[in-house]
């Protein structure tokens, strides 16, 4: 039967396929592909962890004390009896053969599958074998985790994958439904098959959203229940504009949106044709249409839509999921340098490390203090970790030998923390020259994204040579709204007067101080934020690739001098949101 669920959209676009359910079950294991070559191997590694339980179960039952409860030696027969149970590992087995899915997630997913049937069952007995085969997939799974190869990035989907496979269900997109998945989680299937996300929890310009839209791929996040109403293998269509997953959809429905979903394609390929066209407003403003990424390799997507330069590069995400292992200088310093070529000469903006908060080191210890995002996060930890921050500023520098950088910080409110991230960094180059290593002259930024640092801007602008405004955190601390908190998405507004306010006043500040400021918030991509901050005297635009294209068609058709009085009459306003829809 058709029902929808209603989140937050996310990332634009319409997917239509079957629901790949991640981590729902209470068993936390790693979800990646294999390659269709390592089929073989990978069902020969659960046959291996499976007979070692079936050993290890059979030995309990032998060394069983006389006088133990006869339901313990029933329970071990059960047990056995799963274990052996040919339909179940042949079900497993093809989530390995057909979906390419390592054994554990096989493991999982099957698991879901027959715990969802054992709960339909009236019969109360058969009921209660959902623990014991929960119980039974747990063991096998741990067997696998002694002997698992170390999680990989997904590959990539197989050019040539139907010769191995038994059959072509591989050619059904794929959606991914989580109930939460971390930003690392979701960098791990950037390159990977799926065509859509949708999680129960998280806001807008939460991390994890903000990857999900880099990938270019309709996502709705916030969506509740979502995980828990979707049954794997269901189909599902994700409207990523209304933000609305669509479960088991009736034929009339499926056709409406395969035709939404063409049309987009069409309207992808008209914006294709501005790529290299200036961004130039219609009375001759010059427009910088920059890049946000989290890799390295994310430049190739930037030049590829006509970005002029990286205006944010997180270098947090080469820091998380390494288990506390962090990236030394020369790893660093090789991430740093790829990322400067990536952009033949023109301008990379690294941002340093901002860890904390919804991006934890580890996703396996998340931060556990009682508010993470007003805790150690971003230059706050950089600065009470001086020997790590100092690695990661002599790699910067290093990279700054090799192009255009202009190096950011994240975070500041304070004079002293300006003033201790002045002095680190001379310290970092006083280093470097003591080995005579070679590093180069970089330009230097703040992110404008604590209240406290939009009203003190001339501070700011004696100390850096420009500024970037991260709305993102600039609403989420202006309104005391978590910015990863569904439950108060819709007070997470990016036109609160107060918001506008900031915003307003530090791109006035810096045009006043003739410095640059950017914007390199999700509100610097939103298409429907551009004339507002042309309007307010923005020049510079920072964004995921992908929304490039359609922010530049906005500044194409806006005039920048007859914008700016509008602007100045939404910024008096007390509900600019109004005036915005009917403007
Ligand atoms: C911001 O806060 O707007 C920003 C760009 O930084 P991040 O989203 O990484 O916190
Ligand atoms: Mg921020």
């Amino acid at each position: 039967m058709t029902f929808s669920i209603h989140g937050i959209p996310v990332a634009r676009g319409i997917a239509i396929g079957r629901a790949v359910l991640v981590a729902s079950s209470r068993v936390d294991v790693a979800h990646y592909f294999i390659q269709p070559e390592e089929v073989r191997a990978e069902i020969e590694r659960l046959g291996v962890a499976r007979d070692a339980v079936v050993d290890e179960l059979q030995r309990m039952q032998s060394d069983m004390p006389k006088d133990m409860p006869p339901e313990l030696g029933a329970m071990l027969d059960v047990h056995l009896m799963l274990l052996q149970d040919d339909s179940l590992a042949y079900e497993i087995r093809r989530w390995i053969k057909e979906r390419l899915y390592n054994a554990e997630w096989a493991l999982v997913s099957q698991l879901e599958v027959v715990v969802r049937q054992f709960e339909e069952m009236e019969d109360d007995y058969l009921r209660e074998r959902k623990a014991d085969l929960e119980q039974v997939i747990e063991r096998v799974i741990r067997r696998l985790k002694g002997a698992a190869a170390p999680v990989a990035a997904p590959p990539p989907r197989p050019a040539r994958q139907h010769d191995l496979l038994l059959d072509d269900t591989l050619d059904v997109p794929l959606v991914l439904v989580a109930h939460d998945l971390s930003p690392a989680d979701m960098l791990q299937f950037k390159k990977s098959v799926f065509a859509g996300f949708v999680t129960d929890v998280g806001g807008k310009t939460s991390h994890t959203a903000i990857v999900a839209r880099s990938m270019d791929i309709p996502a709705v996040v916030g969506a509740r229940s979502a995980s828990q109403l979707v049954r794997q293998d269901d189909w599902v269509i994700i409207d990523g504009d209304a933000g609305v997953m669509i479960v088991d959809p009736s034929p009339i429905i499926l056709a409406e949106y395969g035709f939404k979903q063409r049309q987009g394609e069409l309207e992808r390929g008209r914006l294709a044709r501005l790529k290299n066209t200036p961004a130039v407003t219609l009375d001759g403003q010059k427009i910088e249409l920059l890049a946000n990424i989290e890799q390295p390799g994310d430049t190739e997507a930037a030049v590829a839509v006509g970005a002029v330069g990286v205006g944010l590069f997180r270098t947090e995400f080469l820091f998380m999921g390494r288990a506390g292992q962090l990236p030394d200088e020369e790893e660093q310093y090789a991430a740093y340098r790829a990322a400067v070529e990536g952009m033949h000469g023109m301008p990379m903006t690294i941002r340093t490390i901002d860890i904390g908060a919804d991006k934890p080191l580890d996703d396996r210890r998340p931060d556990t203090h009682l508010n993470p995002a007003l805790g150690l996060r971003a230059i706050r930890w950089s600065l009470s970790e001086p020997a790590m921050f100092l690695t990661q500023l002599r790699a910067i520098l290093r990279a700054a030998a090799h192009g255009q950088v202009h190096l950011l910080i994240p975070m500041l409110a304070h004079a002293s923390e300006i003033r201790q991230t002045l002095e680190l960094l001379d310290r970092a180059r006083a280093q470097l020259d003591a080995r005579g290593a070679v590093h180069g002259r970089v330009l230097l930024g703040a992110m404008i994204e604590i209240p406290a640092a939009a009203l003190q801007l001339r501070l700011f602008l004696r100390h850096f040579d420009f500024l970037s405004i991260g709305t993102n955190d600039l609403i989420q601390y202006t309104l005391a709204i978590d910015r990863a908190d569904e439950s108060v998405a819709h007070l997470y507004d990016q036109l609160h007067p107060a918001v506008l306010r900031l915003i307003a006043d530090t791109i006035a500040e810096g045009a006043r101080q003739g410095k640059m400021v950017a914007v390199c918030g999700e509100m610097a991509g939103d298409p429907e934020m551009t004339r507002l901050l042309l309007g307010l005297g923005l020049r510079s635009f920072s964004m995921h690739p992908s929304q490039i294209l359609q922010v530049k068609q906005e500044v194409l058709r806006a005039d920048a001098g007859k914008l700016s009085d509008w602007a100045r009459a939404v910024l008096e306003s007390d509900e600019p949101a109004r005036l915005l829809a009917g403007e």
